[in-house]
């Protein structure tokens, strides 16, 4: 179902409002972590101001080591519907377990499968039961078949409301956190039909490689982009390193003005 050869025309999916695949580019803006109900709502002032459509926190966190902060969990999620009243902009944020699917689909406008939940096959079919819009990000060593066949495992439920977002993967080089695969953007365009998002943020690991890469993203057709902004990136509570400050995202938004539709 997410082959091309079925649909030749590109699906645009629809998240309360903002259309992903359709002409105009959609970034998804905000922390790592929300941390606190106050930090959630500036920072997705800040966005909103310097044009984000839509914000995003993460409230349950798939951290590497079980003794680092795991996210305020269902707190969380309030402080994030309570930004998404003060802003208006809609909310994307990570789910990790199959049991917490009835409360997302409830609160979430686009609910992200993080890239170590690519393959949770058990979440991704319960997914596809619901009719929510799914960012699905690449697996940290995912092949793009791997990843195609994960949204398949969505869209076979039912849920054709598949967003991919490229975030780089493991890669002999240790100087990025991840590499982007600039070239997996027009492959899955090739062979698929969904929008596709990039996440610069994880792929580079240093807030500095955002920008450039942002612009190669939309340089070779990314429909969208997922960044990480912090008011306070040296105390974020997670992935300070890769974060940009609110006026370094308005620098970037005003950049890509000059490359891309937006809004
Ligand atoms: C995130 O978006 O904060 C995140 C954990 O991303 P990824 O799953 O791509 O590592
Ligand atoms: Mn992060």
């Amino acid at each position: 179902r997410a082959n091309r050869m079925f649909h030749p025309e590109d699906s645009i999916i629809d998240v309360a409002g903002r259309k992903f695949g359709g002409k105009k580019l959609q970034v998804i803006a905000g922390p790592c972590s929300v941390e606190t109900q106050e930090q959630v709502t500036e920072i997705a002032k800040d966005v909103k101001a310097a044009g984000a459509t839509l914000m995003r926190g993460g409230a349950f966190k798939p951290r590497t080591s079980p003794y680092s902060f795991q996210g305020l969990k269902e707190k969380g999620l309030d402080f994030l519907k309570n930004a998404r009243a003060a802003t208006g902009l809609p909310i994307v944020t990570e789910i990790m377990s199959p049991y917490m699917v009835e409360r997302f689909v409830e609160d979430v406008d686009l609910i992200q499968v993080g890239a170590r939940n690519m393959q949770n096959f058990d979440l991704l079919k319960e997914l596809g039961k619901t009719n929510k819009p799914i960012l699905l990000k690449r697996g940290l060593a995912a092949t793009i078949e791997e990843w195609l066949m994960a949204a398949e495992y969505i869209m076979s439920e039912g849920n054709e409301n598949v967003i991919l977002c490229e975030r780089g993967i493991r890669t002999f080089e240790t100087y990025t956190r991840n590499t982007l695969d600039v070239s997996a953007i027009p492959a899955v365009k090739r062979l698929s039909h969904l929008p596709v998002v990039v996440d610069p943020s994880h792929a580079a690991g240093m807030w500095w490689m955002v920008e450039p890469l942002a612009k190669a993203a939309v340089a070779v057709g990314a429909d969208g982009l997922l960044i990480e902004v912090h008011n306070d990136p040296e105390a974020a509570w997670c992935d300070g390193a890769q974060s940009l400050k609110p006026d370094r995202f308005a620098k970037l938004m005003g950049d890509l003005r000059g490359i891309a539709n937006i809004v």
